[in-house]
Formats: structure tokens, sequence, C-alpha cells
């Protein structure tokens, strides 16, 4: 079982990336840092950024104040944000350049880390950090995950897809340690000193998926629960009625932030809810039976209303009862 699902993830981490880095190229943003440093001081290149990215894994975006949005290569989006105390990390990423010297670049505070899941695109540079907030749900995951061979695959996937940035990928390491793994749930907050971050259980992308909602500043980080391609078919998804279920919990509590902060892709507003619990909604009604949806496995499907597009398993709709 567990072989299986780290086939499958590993699967799911090439295809992501591969995905995601081909969006990247059509929604290159308006900068790209040439270093990773704080964003007041970013180098502007809006006509060649081949240069820039040939520099530099990760290109670093303010998205709000003391919050930024490190992207990780087009893989996936970390997460930094500071309080008067602490900073916290929300993912880190899949671990292949030095993702702890880019953060003590941006910020001198100590340093939380916390996974909204623990996919390896998520989880893959725990192993950079001596100890890590999860759903314990998500405990094995990270656990697997976070290995010497994974790693190594990781490295060499990204030699082989970024060839002209091989030379800022890490080093093979002489050994990898699991950090010390520590569970939050719902209502856990995160005080990190005149800022705070409760946790929101979002069970559906996989059992243990949290949320991180920084109400003062009207801030929701989503992990994988909100992008606008979600996926619900793998494995250690939870049927497609309970992932509805945490989306309308979540639209509970949406006079409380007015942004979302994905773990793929750009900012949403929060009304892009209501658009995945529509596309839900259609599914576990069968008005939609959705389109075959290409990827390591032959059963998914996808149907799409608005913004947000759901690719699940047609046979795992319903909770059983
Ligand atoms: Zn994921």
């Amino acid at each position: 079982m567990l072989v299986h699902v780290i086939r499958g993830l590993r699967r799911f981490a090439l295809c992501s990336c591969a995905m995601l880095l081909s969006l990247l190229l059509v929604q290159l943003p308006a900068y790209v840092r040439s270093e990773c440093a704080e964003a007041g001081h970013k180098t502007q290149i809006p006509k060649d950024t081949t240069s820039a990215q040939a520099q530099s894994w990760f290109s670093v975006h303010k998205v709000a104040d003391r919050v930024w949005r490190i992207d990780d290569h087009g893989g996936d989006n970390v997460y930094l944000v500071e309080g008067d105390d602490a900073a916290l990390l929300i993912d880190a990423g899949t671990g292949v350049a030095d993702l702890l010297t880019c953060v003590q670049s941006l910020t001198a505070l100590p340093v939380i880390l916390v996974n909204t899941h623990g996919h390896p695109d998520h989880s893959g540079g725990d192993f950079q950090f001596p100890e890590v907030y999860a759903h314990p749900a998500e405990f094995d995951a990270i656990t697997a995950f976070c290995s010497m061979q994974v790693h190594l695959d990781a490295i060499e996937r990204s030699q082989q897809e970024s060839p002209e940035l091989a030379h800022v990928l890490l080093d093979p390491p002489d050994s990898i340690t699991i950090p010390v793994l520590l569970p939050i749930r719902e209502g856990f907050v995160f005080n990190l000193g005149g800022r705070r971050l409760e946790v929101l259980e979002t069970p559906g992308h996989t059992r243990g998926s949290v949320c991180l909602l920084d109400s003062a500043n009207g801030l929701l980080f989503t992990g994988d629960n909100n992008n606008t391609v979600a996926w619900l078919f793998l494995e250690e998804c939870t049927p497609l009625e309970q992932y509805h279920q945490a989306l309308q919990r979540l639209k509970k509590r949406s006079g409380e932030f007015t942004v979302l902060l994905p773990g793929h892709g750009d900012p949403l507003d929060a009304g892009f809810i209501d658009e995945q619990i529509a596309c839900a909604q259609s599914i576990l009604s069968e008005a939609c039976t959705g389109e075959p949806y290409k990827t390591f496995v032959d059963y998914a499907r996808s149907c799409t209303y608005k913004r947000s597009t759901i690719a699940f398993n047609p046979e795992k709709l319903h909770i059983a009862r």
C-alpha cells in the first residue's frame, strides 16, 4: 500500500510540476526576483527573465504586509508570514534547493514550519528544519517522503527539467533526518506576536489537510484545498462529499478573509470557494459526470464550474453510511 502511494505521489509530483510549470510560462509574473531577498529591494526585469531565473530556483513576491510567496520554480508555493516575535513558514516545497537560506534572507525571526499536508511538493524541504507542525493524519506521508531516495529522485527530476539551474540545486546530503513531528488540529493557533494564524481542518485532498487563517489580515492559506484544479482522485483523498462539507465549513468563515493563498497558482478572491462548492455539488448530484482527466490514473474525471475544476474518482463520491 505504502509503496503504491509513494509511486503514485512521485508521479503526482512530476505531473503536478510539469503542469504548473507550463502554467507559469504562460502567466509569468510581472517581475522575477534575481535573488531570494526582500521584495522591496527586488530587481525589476520586465524584458528578459531568463538571466534572472538562471540565478535562483525561487522567486519571491510580497503578497501582503509581512507576507511573502516563495515560488518553488513553478512547482508549488511556500509562504512566509512574519509576526513580531516569530515567522511561520507554510510548507517547505520540493526540497531541491536551499529554502532555509532563502527564508533566512527574508526574516531574522525564529522560523516555525507547518505543512498544510504531507505531499512531497509541500513537505520535501522539511529535512532542513528541526521540527514541523502538521495534522497527525499526515505524519505517515511526511515520514515516508522524508527519505534520501525521494530527495535524490526529486533533485534528479529537477536537473532533467531545468538543466540551466543545476548549479543552484542542493548537493545530496550525507543523510536525511526526519524532523520532530508536532500535531495540530482544528482551532490550534500559531501566535507569532501581534499576529495569529488559526488551523482549520479541511479534509478532502488528503485526510489531514489544513488551511491557516489570518483573520486580522483577511488571509487564508489553503494548501491544495483551493487550487483552481483541485485533485480529489488520489488514493489518499477523502470521498468528494467530505471535501464538499469542508468547503461549506470554510464558506461559513468567509467573513474573516478576502484573499485565498493557494499551494499552486496565484492568489484568488474568497468568492472562489462558492465556485468550488457549486462544482462539487454538480458532481455529487451527477448533473456533471465529467470528462476523462488525463493523468497517471485512468479512472479520474473532471468537471469545471467557472474558475473551479475538480478532478475526481467517480467511484468515491459519497461517504459510506
Ligand atoms: Zn497535495
